[in-house]
């Protein structure tokens, strides 16, 4: 029987396109209607909404890193408009590059290309020898300068998601090299929206004969002896059995104990302890409004204090159809802001940004929607819980294992869930063992 994939994330779709390449027929059961996992769109009202703030990495005009690696092989590369420059800042009441460390003043410059050289220069396998170091020490042996300071806490956010004294140095310097050495920075879909990628990802998956049924809730794990002997989903009211030779789990890892309880303790307690690992949560709030005004093609950093780079308080504001002509209707522009908050009030507080950021604009809002979301699983939040800190891609059982953003892999976001599909992959085809 064909391997069998529960989730169609990014990680489980990027296994299945690796499988479907080398000649299995996976079947990938999703549980909602649409793929991508928490890297989704959906339609509301006339546009098309992504499931947050998300941009892609970017090379030569398509999706770049491990994900754009599989989808040139699947023969289905993705057009993405650069963001140009990737990141900005809003402070002083202007919207300033981050490009070229422009936020910093010119003579600490310098400074910043140095460790920057420094950090391009460590081998990447010894990278993992600051896994369990904080950014922070890294940088406070080098420099006390507050500015300098402030810097790491903004680009560890960036990068890894957590503030300086929270993220790992050795994920921060692994996600840096790969973001310099393998692409030319983010991009976002010409023609769609962030879907898009897993969309692909799922024609070329189709295309070689796999399978991608939406709709299907994997409700059960059966295990016999050391293997699991059956799944069984519902699709539509009707409940179906499955006997793999191979299930791959991509939600996060520790919902296969609602599934599976014979596991050996000890991998039980580490499975549990990535639980409450993930960051944010956030609150992404939506505006149409009914006639555009903003062209910036970047992410804008929006300090909400008077101190614009205190950790955790970055909101950030983007406008997808500055990139893309298909996610509102001609003549109208969609706004993004995310906010680090939840509650009563975010929208409001939003529109006080978008307000503050563009003063003389009065734009007219067709209409608000909102939703929580937390955004990366098991990455950072501790320092090392990173890397070797992760589950492995394989289990105490020997049919299961398992991929997605808990799971070991590199990589900023979706490229995370990516980079642990290669690694099972590797494994798969009689590669590293890690059990
Ligand atoms: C607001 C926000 C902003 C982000 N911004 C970026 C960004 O700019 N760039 C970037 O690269 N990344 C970004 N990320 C991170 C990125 O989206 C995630 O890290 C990545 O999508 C996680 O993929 P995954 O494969 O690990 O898991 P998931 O996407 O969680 O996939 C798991 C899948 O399994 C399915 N599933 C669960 N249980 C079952 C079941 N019983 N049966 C069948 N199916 C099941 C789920 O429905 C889901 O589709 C952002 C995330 C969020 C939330």
């Amino acid at each position: 029987m064909e391997p069998v994939i529960v989730g169609a994330g990014i990680g489980g779709l990027c296994t299945a396109s690796l499988l479907s390449l080398s000649g299995e027929k996976p079947v990938v059961l999703e549980r909602e209607c649409r793929v991508g996992g928490r890297a989704t769109s959906y339609p509301v009202k006339e546009c098309l909404l992504d499931s947050g703030w998300h941009a892609s990495y970017y090379k030569n005009g398509y999706v770049g890193g491990a994900i754009g690696e599989i989808l040139h092989k699947l023969g289905q590369p993705l057009k993405l408009e650069k963001l140009n420059p990737p990141l900005c800042m809003y402070r002083n009441g202007k919207i300033e590059s981050v490009v070229g460390f422009n936020h910093v003043p010119a003579e600490l410059r310098p400074v910043l290309m140095k460790f920057a050289a420094e950090i391009r220069a460590i081998p990447y396998e010894k990278t993992h020898e600051y896994d369990d170091t904080p950014v922070i020490e890294w940088v406070n042996q080098r420099t006390q300068n507050p500015i300098l300071l402030k810097h790491f806490n903004l680009s560890s956010y960036f990068a890894v998601t957590a503030k300086a004294d929270k993220a790992s140095a050795g994920e921060y310097f692994r996600v840096l090299q790969i973001a310099t050495s393998m692409c030319e920075g983010l991009g976002y879909p010409v023609n769609g929206c962030i879907k898009s990628i897993a969309d692909s990802l799922r024609s070329g998956i189709e295309s070689l004969g796999g399978t991608v049924v939406t709709g299907a809730d994997v409700v059960q794990m059966d295990v016999d002896g050391d293997r699991i002997s059956a799944v069984l989903y519902t699709k539509d009211g009707d409940t179906h059995e499955i006997r793999p030779d191979k299930i791959v789990f991509n939600p996060p890892v520790y919902f296969i104990l609602d599934y599976i309880k014979e596991f050996p303790k000890e991998f039980t307690e580490k499975v549990k302890h990535m639980k409450g690992n993930h960051t944010g949560p956030s609150t992404q709030v939506y505006f149409l409004l009914d006639s555009p005004f903003l062209t910036t093609k970047s992410l804008i950093l929006l300090p909400e204090d008077a101190d614009m780079w205190q950790p955790g308080e970055h909101c950030a504001l983007f406008s997808p159809s500055t990139c893309s002509q298909t996610v509102a209707p001609p003549g109208k522009q969609l706004i993004l802001i995310a906010v680090p908050y939840t509650g009563k009030s975010v929208e409001d507080r939003a529109l006080g940004l978008l307000k503050e950021v563009f003063p003389d604009v009065e734009p007219h809002i067709d209409w608000v929607h909102s939703f929580e979301t937390k955004i990366v699983d098991g990455l950072a939040k501790h320092v090392g819980f990173v890397g070797r800190h992760k589950m492995g891609v394989t289990s105490p059982l020997k049919n299961l294992f398992f991929v997605g953003d808990t799971v070991e892999g590199t990589g900023p976001g979706m490229e995370l869930p990516a980079d642990s599909a290669k690694k099972l992959f590797s494994v798969l085809q009689g590669g590293e063992k890690n059990l």
